[in-house]
């Protein structure tokens, strides 16, 4: 019994490995995050295996009809919109509650595009040791994340969207004002035509993205590395 969590690209639809391409073919269902989205990818490498929505929202019931397909003996692999499932993506519960059900299954990951990882491997800083801290909260535990961030001693590494990128970097500029020892690391659009890395102290970043407001736009991960 196998569960295939299967990594597809973050924006550039080369990125699919091989293994990827061949478990997405064979597998009886491919749960999505959203089906249309994932439908962009099978299309373009001609899998034609049928897909089933699974989300964040998605309940119990939808669980149980999974769990009963499973034991039914279908094999079933998971993707996300983009990049690994269950990283800052859905999936996590999902994946807890088949190892209590089916206590001999066999997980397996199935490796590829990842945006953090893309963004470190680029970034020119050391990264034997990071902290990742996902989305950078809305209101709630705002304060909190910042004092987090400024204290660290480690590399720290967060996914921001282009709606708040802006408030995020005078966030980051206001909490980092008295202590100039930070680099920020800006990874935009990787993969993608519009790809670029920008980086600089917090002041610095901020400033290329007031005077590039055609760059505030699209997807954003964000390095903070104590230098
Ligand atoms: N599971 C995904 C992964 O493996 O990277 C992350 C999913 S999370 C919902 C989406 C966030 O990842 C975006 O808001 C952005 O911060 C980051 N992201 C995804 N694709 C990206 C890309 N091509 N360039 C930069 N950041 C990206």
């Amino acid at each position: 019994m196998i569960f295939y969590v299967v990594a597809t690209p973050i924006g550039n639809l080369d990125d699919m490995t091989y293994r990827a391409i061949r478990v997405l073919s064979n597998v009886d269902v491919i749960l999505c995050e959203d089906t249309r989205t994932t439908k962009n990818l099978l299309n373009h490498y001609k899998i034609i295996t049928r897909t089933m929505s699974y989300h964040a929202n998605s309940d119990d019931g939808k669980e149980n009809t999974i769990i009963k397909m499973i034991k039914e003996g279908k094999t079933l692999a998971l993707v996300s919109d983009a990049g690994t499932p269950c990283i800052s993506d859905p999936g996590v519960r999902l994946v807890k509650r088949l190892y209590e059900e089916f206590p001999h299954i066999s997980v397996q990951a199935i490796p590829g595009a990842n945006a953090l990882i893309s963004a470190l491997s680029i970034s020119g800083i050391s990264v034997a040791e990071f902290t990742f801290l996902g989305f950078v909260p809305h209101k709630k535990g705002r304060a909190s994340f910042f004092g987090k961030v400024a204290q660290s001693e480690i590399p720290v590494v967060f996914y921001e969207s282009p709606h708040r990128i802006m408030k995020m970097l005078s966030s980051l500029t206001n909490v980092l004002e008295k202590n100039t020892h930070h680099s920020i690391i800006v990874a935009r659009e990787l993969t993608k035509i519009y790809e670029e890395v920008v980086r600089g102290s917090a002041i610095e970043v901020l400033s290329y993205f007031e005077n590039h407001p055609d760059h505030v736009r699209g997807e954003f991960v964000v390095i903070v590395s104590p230098k």
